[in-house]
């Protein structure tokens, strides 16, 4: 079924700014990407055991009622209508409903019947006490009222109805939607195919970790990190490897990424210095569009087109190169992939920390939650690697904000809130 549907492609102009404007806001850079990404993959069906983590193309309705018939909730007896207050006793049946095949025994009026958590109800049976308040003898059940008709009893549809849609189309399956698939009947589903995401890192110093390195050499962080990145977001990561600062050199190898996936991203080398040759390349090839966002950390990204597959040019620093994938690229990812556009969940907590800052441009600054607040890197230096590993999220200023203080209520945006 792969490939079904042509997806529609990009538009030429998709990455084109308004003109005029020298920096964008974020919100704004966000709206475009938003407005002109659309779905590119294609779609599948797959059986329902190997759909977790996998994006929904259609809608799922569920084949069959959760739960099918009427049970009961616990072990107990079992009897037909409610009982006022005070005792009651009943005749109690030689048989017993357990879970598994339905007891066909008819209960007359009068009657109870030993049932135990999850039998279905049998015929004449709407109401069960628990076994806790009953007392048994001599073949009969005693108990005090008052019980509601339908005590402890589960209604047969009370969780899902027969044709219900269970999970939307644009839904990436989680662990718990695997329970709800497999409990209504499901079998198969449609999803859209995989996105592929290659990674290509720029510059002549770096070399590839855990080699030897020369004194002037640095390792390239960037890449395992955005290669995890886009496997954690749940699209298929490419690695094409480490090119120099040459344009003959990338231009291969943005031809090989378009081939082998469905959009690039590259680091290093975006901005529009002589040595910026992802930017060189792009502008040369009538691809490109720099992106001046008024963003912190992140220089300018280089959005562009090649062979019409979205190239992402990330700022090379490596705090920059992941905030700018969190903040841009995920999102972007999320609806070329078909998830639709998927807006962190962040949360207003009070400042640990005080801080002045310049207005008219957003910031993301290392944080982490300690006892019910937030506090933030001690360095915002883009190079800080190590402040990555010690945050557990970001904390998002606005345009506007100048001065926080402690106590003062900020944006903070768990890691996990983006998919890692
Ligand atoms: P660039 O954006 O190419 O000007 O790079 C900005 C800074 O990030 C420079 O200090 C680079 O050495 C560094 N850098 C670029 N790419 C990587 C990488 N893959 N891993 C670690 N650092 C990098
Ligand atoms: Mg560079």
């Amino acid at each position: 079924m792969s490939g079904t549907i042509t997806p529609s492609p990009l538009r030429n102009d998709c990455f084109a700014l308004p003109a005029g404007i020298h920096w964008t806001p974020v919100d704004e850079a966000l709206a475009l990407l938003r407005e002109r990404l659309t779905p590119v993959m294609g779609r599948e069906i797959i059986p329902v055991s190997r759909a977790m983590g996998r994006v929904l193309a259609d809608d799922v309705v569920a084949p069959r009622a959760n739960p099918p018939l009427p049970n009961t909730a616990v072990d107990g007896y079992g009897f037909a209508e409610g009982r006022p207050e005070g005792p009651h006793v009943l005749l109690l049946l030689d048989e017993r409903a357990a879970a598994g095949p339905r007891l066909t025994s008819v209960v007359p009026e009068g009657h109870a019947v030993r049932i135990l958590t999850g039998a279905a109800l049998p015929t004449g049976v709407d109401t069960v006490v628990l076994q806790e308040d009953v007392t048994v003898a001599e073949g009969q059940i005693a108990f005090n009222g008052p019980i509601k008709a339908g005590a402890n009893t589960r209604r047969a549809g009370e969780d899902v109805h027969k044709g219900d849609v269970i999970l939307k189309a644009g839904r990436r399956v989680t662990v718990a939607d695997m329970a709800i698939l497999a409990a209504t009947g499901a079998d198969h589903v449609v999803v859209r195919v995989p996105l592929r995401v290659a990674v290509i890192s720029t510059g002549d110093e770096l070399v590839e970790a855990g080699q030897s390195a020369k004194q002037d050499q640095i390792y390239d962080a960037n890449r395992p990190m955005l290669l995890s990145m886009i496997t954690a977001m749940g699209h298929v990561p490419v690695d094409m490897g480490r090119c120099a600062d040459d344009r003959a050199a990338l231009s291969r190898v943005l031809d090989d990424a378009t081939r082998n996936a469905d959009v690039v991203i590259t680091s290093g080398g975006a901005s529009a210095g002589d040595e910026d040759h992802v930017s060189l390349l792009l502008t040369e090839a009538g691809a490109m569009q720099m992106w001046r966002i008024a963003i912190k950390p992140g220089r300018p990204l280089a959005l562009g087109l090649w062979n019409n597959t979205p190239v992402f040019g990330l700022p090379g620093n490596p705090v920059a190169a992941m905030v700018c994938t969190l903040v841009f690229a995920s999102p972007a990812m999320a609806q070329l992939a078909g998830a639709g556009w998927v807006a962190p969940v962040g949360y207003d907590v009070p400042a640990k920390f005080t801080k002045s800052k310049k207005a008219g441009r957003r910031e993301y600054l290392r944080a982490r939650m300690c006892d019910g607040q937030v506090e933030v890197f001690g360095s915002e230096g883009s190079g800080r690697i190590s402040g990555l590993s010690w945050a557990d999220g970001l904390v998002e200023l606005a345009e506007d904000a100048q001065q926080i203080n402690k106590g003062d209520l900020v944006r903070y945006v768990p890691f996990g809130s983006f998919g890692l």
